[in-house]
């Protein structure tokens, strides 16, 4: 069976975060985590936050990672639902691409129903750049309330 060895960086706003959603997300291949087959084994090497704003542990963190068989790097759906969004989200995944030679993908579990409708509201996430983003972490309805 295949498997993929994945990092996982929260946003420091919610360091004290047990992982729940996204842990269950990439059980359940929901959210960004649909990318990935249920006949591929996924495994989570690390998990730690960014260590807040600015995010210095982005430097160094991932190689962490990688030292312990990390593939891709996952950046949480924190760093996109909460307000303000992380203003740092596209320089991080250049960082860390460019860095370490590592994928990077923005997101974990689905966005949140609570979150969808306040950030729809506010029209945080109208540009084409989010647009095209949030195509994987907005799941249907009924999944994105069971994530509230
Ligand atoms: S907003 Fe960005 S830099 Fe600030 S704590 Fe969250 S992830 Fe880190």
């Amino acid at each position: 069976m295949k498997k993929t060895k994945v990092g996982i960086i929260i946003c420091h706003r919610y360091h004290r975060c047990a992982g729940g959603k996204c842990f269950r997300a990439l059980r359940e291949r929901e959210g960004a985590f649909k990318r990935y087959s249920k006949d591929e084994e996924l495994e989570v090497v690390g998990f730690t936050s960014c260590a807040g704003c600015p995010g210095g542990n982005i430097e160094y963190s991932p190689e962490e990672m990688i030292k312990n068989g990390a593939e891709v790097i996952h950046l949480a759906t924190g760093l996109i639902v909460g307000y303000p969004p992380c203003p740092r989200i596209e320089q991080f995944k250049k960082f860390i691409e460019v860095r370490y030679k590592i994928p990077v993908v923005l997101g974990t579990h689905p966005i949140p129903e609570k979150y969808h409708l306040v950030h729809k509201e506010l029209a945080t996430w109208k540009s084409a750049w989010w647009k095209k983003l949030l195509v994987d972490l907005n799941d249907p309805l009924e999944i994105r309330k069971s994530y509230d």
